[in-house]
């Protein structure tokens, strides 16, 4: 089969690879019909994750049909439609059981390498074997758009998880740190969840008009402090979530939030430490917290709400893309002249 892998530092192509097979009973092999480029598949690229090799086959966002199942999966069929998360987690360990399937004892991501657990290949690809597959795939439901379910695999359940995980409440004021994919949809999933205002703050344009179209209030992120302290009289934002990842945009992110107020970081880090104003933490009661999607516990959820139309994340979508354009459309996600790149193999 054709697939996007990874070659080198900035390099992806489309490669011919092994179509893979059912290796446990409970794998599934889904023709994928729908992935997507997310902002994550740029650390990768950016050669800056250890455990993602050249040949790593990318992608993680998808959509697709069973075409076979092992013999020990019970809730698929082949010609089912499906879409799944980013990771496979196992469905029976004690953190699977607590619905914290990202910290599965067998997790592993799709198109990662072996960064996060065993090695995955990915699903920019015309097939994907799936673990776990009665745990990782849910059906696709009747009358939700493929487009729309593709973001519930990862970036959607990822910004939504992150509200969740601010303990985000209906009249609250919130900042989102970065209009990339992540960030919008974390400022769509808290104007659902009832936000007073969300403030999107992001140094392009482009993103910061995108944010607007979607019910936000847009601004640099040097104006970010000023305009909430106008919706809050100078308290803060009781809610920041931190939607750029590094350990730069973690410490503005705590310069934006209210005394008792929380911090949420989605955005990815892979440096040690960062400088935590522990005085100030102190004094106000500061919390700090970290999350990553969990597109397994929340996507039923996240479906209805896609379905209804309540949520409509497909506004993101600045490409859809042919698996021989993939190439291309990493260069321009890299150069930030895309939010959200589709790949539609059907
Ligand atoms: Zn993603
Ligand atoms: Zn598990």
């Amino acid at each position: 089969m054709r697939a996007v892998v990874y070659a080198g530092p900035h390099q992806v192509s489309v490669q011919q690879v092994p179509d893979p097979v059912i290796s446990d009973p409970e794998d599934a092999i889904i023709k994928v019909t729908l992935s997507a480029i997310c902002g994550t598949d740029l650390h990768p690229y950016r050669h800056e994750v250890p455990g993602v090799d050249p040949g790593t086959v990318l992608g993680h966002e998808y959509v697709g049909e069973v075409v076979a199942v092992g013999q020990g999966v019970r809730s698929f069929r082949v010609e089912d439609l499906v879409l799944g998360s980013f990771f496979a987690a196992c469905g029976r360990c004690w953190w699977c059981r607590r619905g914290d399937h990202w910290q599965c004892e067998s997790r592993a991501a799709f198109g990662y390498g072996s960064a996060f657990g065993e090695y995955l290949p990915g699903a920019q690809a015309e097939f994907l074997r799936v673990p776990h597959a009665d745990t990782v795939l849910c059906h696709l439901p009747p009358g939700c758009p493929a487009e729309a379910a593709v973001f519930v695999t990862d970036v959607l359940a990822t910004g939504f998880v992150a509200a969740e995980r601010a303990d985000m409440r209906p009249g609250d004021t919130v900042a989102v740190m970065g209009g990339g994919a992540v960030g919008q949809m974390a400022s769509m999933a808290c104007q659902a969840l009832g936000a007073a205002a969300v403030v999107v703050a992001d140094p392009l344009a482009s993103r910061r008009e995108m944010a607007a179209a979607n019910g936000a209030l847009s601004v640099s992120p040097g104006d970010a402090r000023a305009v909430l302290d106008d919706l809050t009289e100078n308290r803060g934002a009781d809610v920041v979530i931190e939607a750029v990842g590094g350990a730069g945009p973690l410490e503005s992110a705590c310069a934006l939030v209210r005394r008792r107020g929380t911090v949420v970081a989605v955005g990815v880090q892979f440096e040690a430490t960062f400088p935590y104003p522990v005085a100030r933490a102190f004094a106000g009661e500061l919390s700090l917290r970290f999350a990553t999607g969990n597109s397994i516990r929340v996507r039923d959820r996240l479906l209805r709400l896609v379905t209804s139309g309540v949520l409509d994340p497909t506004t993101i979508v600045t490409s859809r893309v042919k698996l021989d354009h993939v190439p291309g459309a990493y260069a321009r996600f890299a150069e930030h002249q895309e939010v959200k790149v589709l790949v539609c193999n059907s």
